[in-house]
Parts: structure tokens; sequence; C-alpha cells
């Protein structure tokens, strides 16, 4: 499976499983609503355009399609605050963009002499970087796949290659490896 890409069948059984707006999303679920919503995909010169102006970390969540959120070992049970139904609130910060929160509500109950914890929902926020810096792209441009990341990125590195010498080079490369 290429990644970023679903089958329409496994994609229709995500959208399923998530409530919008309660369970965690990803942003490739997110992509996926909205495809299915019939939005559409940012134009490869905005994907440029955003790929230029964010840092590489910000362009590894967006390739790779979602955050890294640290694991509960690696960040601890810690609450920020309590809401008006008691849910415990915790807020985990993405480790490689520093730019996505993850908002967690967690309900703590009491059952016999043991307190059982259970999470019950999460969603996303996005905060701006120490310097402005801000992992949305302006709105109403559409929306940008992991795969139009990955093909941006890989179209600069390559940027001004004639691509009958790349083929000549690549090649050449292969019947060297072949005969190393
Ligand atoms: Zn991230």
């Amino acid at each position: 499976m290429i990644n970023g890409y679903l089958p329409a069948k496994r994609k229709e059984a995500i959208v399923a499983d998530g409530k919008p707006g309660t369970a965690a999303r990803s942003i490739q679920g997110e992509q996926q609503d909205a495809e299915q919503q019939g939005y559409v995909k940012a134009s490869d010169e905005d994907v440029d355009l955003y790929v230029d102006r964010v840092s590489d970390d910000v362009i590894a969540c967006r390739e790779r399609g979602r955050h890294l959120f640290p694991t509960i070992r690696q960040a601890g049970i810690h609450f920020t605050g309590v809401d008006d139904e008691g849910l415990f609130l915790r807020r985990l910060l993405c480790t490689c963009c520093r730019l996505a929160v993850r908002v967690e509500k967690w309900e703590a109950v009491r059952r016999g002499n043991k307190t059982r914890f259970a999470r019950v929902t999460s969603g996303l926020e996005y905060q701006e970087g120490p310097g402005g810096e801000r992992y949305l792209a302006p709105s109403g441009r559409g929306h940008m796949t992991p795969r139009q990341i990955g093909d941006s990125v890989a179209s600069k590195a390559l940027a001004g290659q004639s691509i009958t010498a790349l083929r000549k080079a690549v090649k050449a490369e292969a019947k060297q490896a072949k005969n190393a």
C-alpha cells in the first residue's frame, strides 16, 4: 500500500468509526473526511509555497500524515484542568512539529476501593510557534494530502535536473550496484 493512500472501502470504514469532533482524528482521517464532503485538494502551487514557509519538522508531520504524540509512559499522566462535567483535561504537544496539541478528556470513576481512569474524548488544537510559525495553511485554499507534500519536497530536491540525465545516472548507478 502506498503511504497516504487507502482503497475506497477502507476509507469508508475509517470514517464510519470516527466521530468527528470527539474521537481522535489523524491528519489522514481529517483529509478523508474532507474528501468525502467534497472539499477541494490544494493546488501544487499552494503546496509548494507552504513547503517553503514551514519548518522541516512541520513538513515531517505533514508527509507522515500524523503527529507524534508521546506515550503515557513517556509523558506521564498529568492533568492541566477540570471541565464543568468534572472530566480531567490533558494536553500533549506533538514531539515533532511542536505546533499540534492533542487535548484529551479523562473520566475517573470510583469502583469499590479502586479508581478507574478512561480517556473519553480527544481532539486536536494548533498553537502558534515561538517565531509565529503556523501549522495550518490559509483556509479556503483546499486541503493538502501527505502525498502532495512528499511530491513537493521531492520536486524541490531534484529541481533543475534534466530528466534524461537523471535516468542515465540512475541506470548507471543501478548497474554499478548490481556488479559490485
Ligand atoms: Zn506534529
